[in-house]
């Protein structure tokens, strides 16, 4: 296997860089990584050429933010309906949706039992192909919180979350999480969309409790993801020390301000709101939902841009498996930024460069340079003249995961 070289040729190469594009570009890949990237390199002698003319190549898509293991069904409760292998089997069905769509790195920021960090073992032992998974194990929520699934009947799900409250509690949820191999801890300081009680805006756990975890997660190198619509919410989790700002739909300038000074990194998920506006309650999204949604719509994009423009680092994130928000379709957030007002190079680099930095996996994945994991994608067409060609699937032609052939459409 590692002595497998392969060469691309003749491609249009978009290495997720952000630099300029590569006509003709040569890329030669030795075992599972780049060895050499270029225009008109010499092809070693005895390389597998893939020759992709008239093609476009870019690094293999990253999603920093989806939950494997949930459909996109109108309502979330409707996995309690399932046995629960049934819902390990849909994380391992969606997964592989991922990977044919071009996405060979995915970032799950929250599965019932522990699903996505079995998942993730089951891709690293070979035992099943899927894309690269960081995950968290339970979300971190405080009661009442966006991920109490406490219905009105007085029955509680708790198979996706960890309910804490107060200091010690939090130490010890995300101690929890850390024990059962949790890469990142996923927690969440404001009101959400889809949970029944809570407004959008208002804010979760205590500064301190948020310093906790924190500080939980950082004493073994890991850093903490934090669900947060409303300012004081993102705020509170940017000076607590939190890496990733995930929504982010109501920042505000200061937060902006915070966020850039600090390195944090917004994960926007436009195309989760969007699908709940566009299908409403007749489709059966609880009217909360729905009503929430609607109330944060018309903030979203003019906020993505507020975060962009003010120097946040912006990392592409769908939150599929939210309703109809499903596996496979994950580039139509990256033409959702381009619609806000991002460039298509720079909404590419949120799918790639910047999303192997939000998730940590910077020094392995997100650009085609020498050295680092062979991921890349063949594309017909050009994204750079036309975003959306990036959203039919038809369109990618290969997918090559550590230098192996994952899908080919006929190239
Ligand atoms: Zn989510």
């Amino acid at each position: 296997m590692t002595d497998i070289v392969k060469a691309i040729t003749g491609a249009k190469l978009i290495d997720g860089s952000g630099g300029k594009p590569v006509d003709d570009a040569v890329i030669v890949i030795k075992g599972d990584r780049f060895e050499k990237v270029g225009r008109g390199l010499d092809v070693p002698k005895g390389a597998e050429v893939v020759d992709a003319a008239g093609r476009t190549v870019l690094p293999g898509l990253i999603d920093s933010h989806l939950h494997l293991c949930s459909n996109g069904d109108p309502n979330i409760f409707s996995m309690l309906q399932y046995p629960m292998g049934m819902l390990q089997l849909f994380g391992y069905r969606n997964a592989l949706n991922e990977l044919e769509a071009g996405f060979t790195t995915v970032r799950d920021m929250g599965a019932p039992h522990g699903f996505a960090l079995s998942l993730r073992q089951a891709v690293e032992a070979g035992v099943v192909r899927g894309p690269r998974i960081v995950a968290a194990g339970k979300v971190i929520s405080m009661t009442g919180g966006h991920a109490d699934f406490h219905l009105a009947s007085g029955v509680s799900y708790t198979g996706m979350s960890r309910i804490a409250d107060g200091v010690a509690d939090c130490r010890k949820a995300a101690r929890e999480q850390l024990r059962d191999g949790s890469d990142f801890v996923k927690i969440c300081s404001s009101g959400g969309v889809m949970s029944p009680t809570d407004p959008v805006d208002t804010p979760q756990f205590t500064p301190e409790e948020i310093e906790a975890m924190v500080y939980e997660a950082a004493c073994v190198g890991k850093t903490v993801a934090s669900h947060s619509h409303g300012a004081t919410g993102i705020k509170n989790a940017v000076l607590a020390g939190v890496k990733t700002i995930e929504h982010g739909s109501l920042i505000d300038d200061e937060a902006v301000k915070l966020m850039a000074q600090r390195g944090c990194f917004h994960v926007p998920t436009l195309v989760a709101g969007w699908n709940i506006v566009q299908h409403g309650k007749e489709a059966g999204i609880p009217a909360y939902a729905v009503d929430k949604a609607e109330e944060i719509a018309h903030e979203v994009r003019k906020n993505v841009m507020r975060s962009h423009r003010g120097g946040v680092k912006v990392a592409m994130g769908t939150d599929a498996g939210t309703p109809f928000n499903r596996h496979g379709g994950n580039a139509q957030e990256i033409i959702h930024l381009v619609d806000a007002g991002f460039t298509p190079m720079e909404a590419i680099v949120a799918a790639t460069r910047t999303g192997s930095e939000c998730i940590g996996l910077e020094k392995q994945v997100g650009t085609v340079e020498p050295g680092k994991l062979a991921d890349l994608i063949v594309v017909e067409g050009d994204p750079l003249r036309d975003i959306k060609v990036l959203g039919d699937k038809a369109n990618i032609l290969l997918v090559l995961k550590g230098g192996v052939v994952e899908v080919n459409r006929g190239i």
